[in-house]
């Protein structure tokens, strides 16, 4: 083994991004992934993802082009309660997650396949392997995999109900806000597959799940069923190195905590993450540098988050902030990782967070 030999854990979105840009650098780089192909665990995905992005952007600083895995968002819409809100789709953009040919996942699969990276499934990261990977090996398991505790970093505990099926609906996220969860539920359609997805505190019950289930029937007429549960940990603060063992490796994704506290948006992160990952084997300081210009702000903005769980009247709160301007809401634009404030503004204008109530 050279110091030119990578080990990668977990062929998700930022470990597949550092493989590619380390293996274009010259290295040979082995991505070791648990499941049995690519996309993931069957528990969450095959899904469809919402993101704010700026694709240009976003492409010159992965150096892939990944533009054709995006689509334009066509509608979004939500539910605080039963009462409906219509929201501007403007640089929002829709993707699918997983195991099928059109997923992203497989994009970044493909491409990583063609720079030469070589690919061990069914080869999960446990503690015990954690002792004797080598040092400088990348980590990118994601929150589910648990490996964020394994790691000793500490963390918050959130739980996620998922469900996907097939559909006519395209290109289209409805998110609901309502006392069956302290966080949100969602659901978005792309490629003939709508997933649905409910996400809060680790005590979220079956009782809570029928009744978002209900609602969702209730104002959309779509009706959620078969549903699997995942249990997340999330750093609560991001880092790109951790010591275990004696021994230093580099953070990815989820598990790096490049990731916004309030929504959950991670696909930015995961990608840019990504990135610095491999630059984290390569030059250490200049990782580190843009690793701290994108994340300074998410530890506070966890923070605040987790207050925010715990208000009581949160439906009321919610609306007041809905009807908010530019500069109360610059703290939600600048909690998604992977931009700068001004890169920010480039992505998300105004409109674009201003509810109108029907
Ligand atoms: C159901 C769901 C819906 C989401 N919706 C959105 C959304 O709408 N918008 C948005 O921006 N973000 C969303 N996110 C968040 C976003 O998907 C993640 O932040 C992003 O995928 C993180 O990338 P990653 O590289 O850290 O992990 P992933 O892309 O999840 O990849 C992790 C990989 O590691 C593998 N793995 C797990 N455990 C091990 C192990 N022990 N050993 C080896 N390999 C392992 C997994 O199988 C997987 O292939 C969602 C997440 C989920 C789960």
């Amino acid at each position: 083994m050279t110091t030119k030999d990578i080990q990668i854990y977990g062929a998700g979105l930022s470990g597949l991004v550092s493989a590619i840009n380390l293996a274009r650098g010259g290295h040979t780089v082995t991505v070791y992934e648990k499941e049995k192909k690519i996309g993931g665990t069957l528990k969450c995905h095959p899904s469809v993802h919402m993101t704010p992005v700026h694709i240009q952007n976003m492409q010159r600083y992965v150096g892939i082009e990944l533009e054709s895995c995006f689509s334009k968002l066509e509608a979004f819409r939500g539910y605080i309660g039963p009462k409906k809100i219509v929201f501007s789709t403007k640089n929002l953009y829709i993707v699918e997650r997983g195991p099928r040919e059109s997923s992203l996942d497989y994009f970044l699969y493909k491409t990583a396949l063609e720079e030469e990276v070589n690919f061990e499934f069914s080869h999960p990261l446990t503690p015990e392997k954690l002792r004797s990977i080598p040092g400088n090996s990348i980590i990118a398991t994601a929150g589910y995999s648990q490996i964020v505790r394994d790691l000793h970093l500490p963390y918050v505990t959130f739980k996620q109900f998922d469900t996907h099926m097939k559909t006519d609906i395209r290109n289209i996220t409805i998110v609901y806000f309502g006392d069956y969860t302290s966080d949100y539920g969602y659901i978005s359609a792309k490629n003939g597959m709508l997933s649905a997805q409910l996400s809060g505190p680790s005590n979220l019950s079956q009782e809570n799940l029928k009744k978002f289930t209900n609602l969702v029937k209730e104002t959309e007429g779509i009706e959620l069923d078969s549903w699997s549960s995942i249990i997340t940990h999330f750093p609560k603060k991001a880092r790109l190195f951790t010591k275990f063992d004696g021994k230093t490796y580099v953070l990815a994704g989820d598990v790096a905590g490049f990731l916004d506290p309030f929504f959950g948006f991670g696909i930015n992160g995961a990608l840019m993450s990504g990135k610095i990952a491999a630059m984290g084997i390569t030059s250490k300081q200049d990782a580190l540098q843009e690793f701290k210009q994108f994340t300074s702000h998410l530890n506070k903005d966890l923070l605040l988050h987790t207050i925010y769980w715990h208000l009581p009247l949160k439906k009321l709160i919610l609306s007041q902030i809905m009807k908010f301007h530019d500069n109360h809401l610059s703290l939600i634009k600048r909690s998604i990782p992977g931009f700068t404030e001004e890169d920010w503004l480039k992505i998300v204008s105004t409109e674009n967070l201003v509810f109108y109530c029907i």
